[in-house]
């Protein structure tokens, strides 16, 4: 849909402003760009506020205006708590798209556009390095009912998750896959406003997928998760023949069947719920209920939780763009699960592990960072 489709959308924002700020809740600010800026072009009004002009070629654009349009971490809070209910996640998107063929994409990005092209990750890393976390390759391009898809992040930038992705699966007795040659799945492409270029790795993926025979492909990525679950169907305008699901969500159906147990591990965490895979898919429970079904280990919740969660601040490929966005949101969602006095923080994304560990990184904490994968694998 081009930012057209979405004019009568665009003109019916109130200008409540409760997309960045809840006067109910003591103005409460939940944008992560806002809050880094405080000026209102990064919030949400303000953004819609830039569609308008777009859509009256009343905005010229340059590459601070550019800059400022992708200063966003997707993180859907706006979209949560707007009084209109309106699709800005969408709306962003189109935006995005109007941006890249008025010729602004920022040039951080067409690096990133380049490099999934070409290398199949948008880190301009080797497609060769991609398995070399692997212990071996045993379960490499094979056929099986479920396929573990490891993402980019994971497959080059926080090996520990995807390690400990495989070995959960192979703990849990799973028959499943890896692809010879996985590449992106294409939400650099969807967040940067490059729909074509996401289509045409969408079609590949589902080749890809169909070729290992799995019904149920399973990730530690929720972007990968969102891309594949909500964004593949559309941009193929096709029902998939597979289920996809986050991690947590696998084990914890399989937890359901029953025969999941972990060794005891006794400590208090905290849970930081990623945007993608709670606001976004609505993944809240499953979580949860995989980190307290190792024994001993309690869980105490941050002010802000679930749906109310702040964001990591390095949604969207934001940090290129806009690095004091990146960090002052890790900062203030580490000092949130830094007080809840718990001994681990844990998360479900790769993006956030990084976040929390820059943060914790200079503030010196005790405190340990792992994603929930790691940290079951460490209970296995
Ligand atoms: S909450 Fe929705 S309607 Fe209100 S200003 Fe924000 S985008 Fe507009
Ligand atoms: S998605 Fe998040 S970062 Fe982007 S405008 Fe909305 S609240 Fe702000």
């Amino acid at each position: 849909m081009t930012l057209d489709n979405y004019r009568d959308q665009v003109y019916s924002c109130l200008r409540c402003g409760f997309c960045f700020d809840l006067p109910a809740e003591g103005n409460r600010r939940i944008c992560p760009p806002y809050c880094a800026h405080g000026f209102e072009s990064y919030g949400a009004r303000g953004k819609l506020a830039a569609a308008r002009a777009l859509l009256d070629g009343e905005l010229e654009i340059d590459a601070e205006v550019a800059n400022r349009l992708y200063a966003c971490t997707e993180c859907g809070a706006c979209e949560s708590q707007c009084f209109k209910y309106l699709p800005l996640s969408e709306i962003y998107r189109a935006m995005k798209e109007r941006v890249v063929e008025l010729g602004w994409l920022p040039e951080v990005f067409q690096s990133f556009a380049d490099a999934v092209k070409e290398q199949g990750n948008p880190y301009s890393k080797e497609g060769k390095d991609r398995l070399a976390w692997l212990p071996d390759r045993r379960r490499v391009g094979g056929r099986a009912s479920v396929l573990l898809f490891s993402g980019c992040t994971p497959s080059y930038l926080r090996r520990g998750i995807a390690r400990s992705a495989f070995q959960v699966l192979e703990a849990l007795g799973s028959p499943f896959t890896l692809l010879a040659d996985e590449q992106c799945c294409g939400h650099p492409f969807l967040s940067l406003g490059l729909v074509s270029q996401a289509q045409a790795v969408a079609e590949r993926n589902l080749e890809a997928i169909l070729g290992s025979g799995a019904e149920t492909v399973v990730t530690p990525c929720p972007g990968c998760l969102k891309t594949f679950r909500v964004d593949m169907p559309l941009l193929l305008k096709k029902k998939l023949p597979f289920e996809v699901l986050h991690l947590t969500e696998y084990v914890a159906r399989e937890m359901e069947r029953g025969g999941v147990y972990f060794r005891r591990n006794p400590g208090l965490v905290t849970y930081h719920d990623p945007c993608n895979l709670g606001r976004g898919l609505g993944v809240y429970d499953a979580p949860r209920r995989v980190a307290t079904a190792v024994p001993g280990v309690r869980l105490v919740e941050m002010p802000r939780a679930r749906q109310a969660a702040f964001c990591c601040g390095h949604g969207g490929f934001v940090r290129a763009v806009d690095l004091d966005v990146a960090k002052e949101s890790a900062a203030d969602r580490w000092a949130e699960a830094v007080g809840t006095g718990a001994e681990a923080v844990l998360s479900a994304c790769p993006a956030c592990e990084t976040a929390f560990l820059e943060a914790r990184a200079s503030t010196g904490s005790p405190v340990e960072v792992l994603d929930i994968v790691e940290f079951l694998a460490r209970a296995l």
